[in-house]
């Protein structure tokens, strides 16, 4: 447990406190009895900055009642699968002190609509989010699902057949179902690695069967199992011979490296905020071509029977609005960030390919993802390896998670020795050396032969 970590967040909600005094106070200013609780507050931070400042005193361990400090990604190196990509960024950590309140967004909303408001710059930030992925129009959604939801309630009729990959994520399959749809999976065959050809196949079988096309088809840029890349651009093109509208999955893509949707042949690109662009859950992207816009984003046409009222501003897809407060101000916050560091994928891949090598050279660890990886996010293999210890350890396989807690590492499977996952991105070069040797000298300890 770190003191200093500890401290930080003692300070911070001391902080809080101080802040609630004005919360409180009429706004005239403070009376006797809140100038006392002021400054008796500043005195608690004076002490908690003192302790932090010589590292003393006793950590804290709850923010409330049963609610545990989260300090893995101060204290540790995280290489949980889904959760590096939306680590927030300091300024998206900022932006959600200042606009925690509930329908925060909304203090100058002019026309009763979330992507209109211009203050904060909220209708410019959906302006960039759609060029940043190389789209026309682009709106803010409650995670990556709830896009693929608004597109399949627009789409679908019952028993419309959606085309997706047999690596798709659960959320895919959920959105179809919604809408009354019908899944049909193209197979990804021994390489785990979806085609355009495959696709193709798969549309024509449909067409066989059912006399007519698919209404859909969703393909993963990256997909969650393996974090293979798939072959958007081939799909892209299949669809477009079909004329099937593509929506491009780029839950593991968006905000992590560069995506054109247009280049990649998309009529939708879906993207996660809390996945890829350092955002606060559940917030992610739906952007499209102007073609499919006017069908997936059109306007409400409902009347009320009795009132005769309408909401013609209102995007029923979008149900109105999405994000009203910290989680799409703390995407704004991290945008900066994020439109910057998609350049640096480059240097994600390398750190990657890095640790994947430093990993082989531990003998019987395996890669089932594709090599040399294209994605930080890898399927490891270590049944001949690490699982061979665990068969025979006390604690199982907890035995490995146990050592890499033991070297500050957290975040893999607990308890899973045979086949799992983990996530390098956003890793340091330093972290990313540290966490190779951790698994060498854990590997040493058991004998296990390191080449
Ligand atoms: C994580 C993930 C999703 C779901 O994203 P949310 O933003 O949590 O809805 C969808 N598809 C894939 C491939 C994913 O990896």
């Amino acid at each position: 447990m770190n003191l200093k970590v500890r401290k930080i967040y003692e300070a911070l909600f001391a902080l809080e406190d101080l802040r609630e005094i004005f919360r409180q106070a009429l706004p005239t200013g403070l009376d006797e009895g809140d100038e006392e609780q002021l400054s008796n507050g500043i005195a608690r931070v004076e002490t908690i900055i003192r302790e932090l400042k010589e590292g003393k005193g006793s950590p804290i361990k709850y923010a409330e009642d049963r609610l545990e400090l989260r300090t893995r990604e101060e204290e540790f190196i995280n290489i949980n699968p889904i959760q590096p990509g939306g680590r927030l960024t300091a300024e998206a950590r900022k932006a959600l002190i200042a606009y925690g309140d509930g329908y925060s967004v909304c203090d100058m909303c002019l026309e009763g609509r979330l992507d209109k408001i211009r203050k904060p710059p909220v209708d410019e930030f959906h302006a960039e989010l759609a060029d940043f992925v190389g789209m026309d129009e682009a709106r803010v959604v409650p995670g990556a699902r709830r896009g693929f939801q608004a597109v399949t309630s627009a789409l679908l009729e019952k028993g419309d057949v959606v085309i997706v990959s047999d690596l798709a994520h659960y959320t895919e399959y959920l959105a179809v179902e919604t809408a009354g749809g019908v899944i049909k999976e193209v197979p990804s065959g021994p390489k785990n690695i979806i085609t355009g050809d495959a696709v193709a196949d798969k549309i024509e079988s449909v067409k066989d069967a059912t006399g007519k096309l698919p209404k859909l088809i969703i393909i993963e840029h990256f997909d969650y199992l393996f974090g293979n890349e798939h072959d958007v651009y081939g799909v892209g093109k299949v669809a477009k011979d079909y004329g099937i509208p593509f929506l491009c999955n780029g839950a593991y893509s968006v905000g992590m490296m560069p995506v054109n949707g247009k280049k990649i042949g998309a009529d939708f690109v879906v993207g996660s905020g809390h996945k890829g662009m350092a955002a606060v859950a559940p917030s992610g992207i739906l952007a499209s071509t102007d073609e499919w816009a006017a069908k997936v984003f059109r306007s409400s046409q409902i009347v009320g029977d009795v009132t005769g009222r309408r909401f013609e501003n209102k995007e029923p897809e979008m149900l109105g609005c999405t994000l009203m407060g910290g989680t799409v101000l703390s995407m704004m916050a991290s945008f900066p960030h994020v439109k910057e560091r998609v350049t640096r994928w480059d240097v994600e891949v390398k750190k990657s390919n890095y640790f994947i090598r430093e990993f082989l050279r531990i003998e019987g660890n395996k890669i089932a993802s594709e090599c040399p990886r294209k994605h930080t996010l890898s399927k490891v293999d270590t049944r001949d390896s690490f699982d061979r210890i665990a068969k025979t350890h006390k604690r199982r396989g907890y035995f490995l998670s146990d050592e890499l807690k033991r070297k500050g590492i957290v975040g893999e499977f607990a308890g899973s020795t045979r086949v799992w996952k983990l996530n390098t991105y956003g890793s340091s070069w330093d972290r990313i050396k540290y966490l190779s040797e951790a698994f060498i000298e854990i590997a040493e300890k058991y004998e296990l032969p390191v080449r």
